[in-house]
């Protein structure tokens, strides 16, 4: 049986830094939308072009360029016992889009652990932010800091700080999060896949919850 989780929450709740502690306990593979059209960005391909002006702006890159970049990522042979999905779907058009796709694998969504943090505990963490630029890996200067500053601890790359980890575009992407995101909530909620899990607290304590609603 395939699994596929998604992972709910706004920007800089702790997705992604979960995400990757999730990955290693399931063996599921880590598809983050943004991580995809980062490397896209840095390879210069032609929806990297396209994605790159509204990712700037913290505005979502328009779903029909997301599903089918997705669609062809949960394609790959390494998904086929499903996957964690991060960031991914954003909208309800996604969300009705991997609900179709899902169905022509066989598989649904079955676990949405929804990741809850107040406005000022996002901005802090996402202002505080150095992703890795091999391979995305994220730290944060106070609360998860690389063991020598700048430097990834998992494959030894430069550090970086998001362009739009920066102050204007961080307000605009919580705004777009409520806005287009949030109604994602309801939508699981309705269909009983959803489970609240306080982000506002110690990396281990999220994983810990995490991993008890996915009954690991
Ligand atoms: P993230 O790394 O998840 O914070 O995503 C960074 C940026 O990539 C977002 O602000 C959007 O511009 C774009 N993006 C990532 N995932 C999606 C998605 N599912 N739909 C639309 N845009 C997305």
């Amino acid at each position: 049986m395939r699994t596929y989780i998604v992972l709910l929450g706004p920007p800089g709740v702790g997705k992604g830094t979960q995400a990757e502690l999730i990955a290693k306990t399931t063996g599921l593979p880590h598809i983050s939308s943004g991580d995809l059209f980062r490397e896209n960005i840095k390879d210069a391909t032609e929806l990297g072009t396209q994605a790159q002006s509204f990712m700037n702006k913290g505005e979502l890159v328009p779903d029909d360029l997301t599903i089918a970049m997705i669609r062809n990522r949960l394609s790959q042979p390494d998904c086929s016992q499903g996957a964690l999905l991060d960031g991914f779907p954003r909208t309800t058009v996604q969300a009705e889009a991997l609900e179709k796709l899902l169905a022509e694998f066989g598989g649904k969504v079955n676990f949405v652990p929804y990741i809850t943090a107040s406005e000022s505990t996002l901005v802090e963490r996402l202002s505080g932010r150095w992703t890795c630029k091999a391979q995305g890996h994220i730290f944060h200067e106070k609360y998860n800091p690389p063991k020598k500053p700048g430097v990834c601890d998992v494959d030894g790359s430069e550090l970086y700080q998001r362009d739009d980890d920066k102050a204007e575009t961080v307000t605009r992407r919580i705004q777009v999060y409520f806005k287009q995101t949030a109604p994602l909530i309801a939508y699981y909620r309705e269909r009983g896949s959803l489970s609240e899990i306080d982000g506002a607290r110690p990396i281990e304590k999220v994983t810990a919850d995490l991993l008890a609603v996915l009954g690991k």
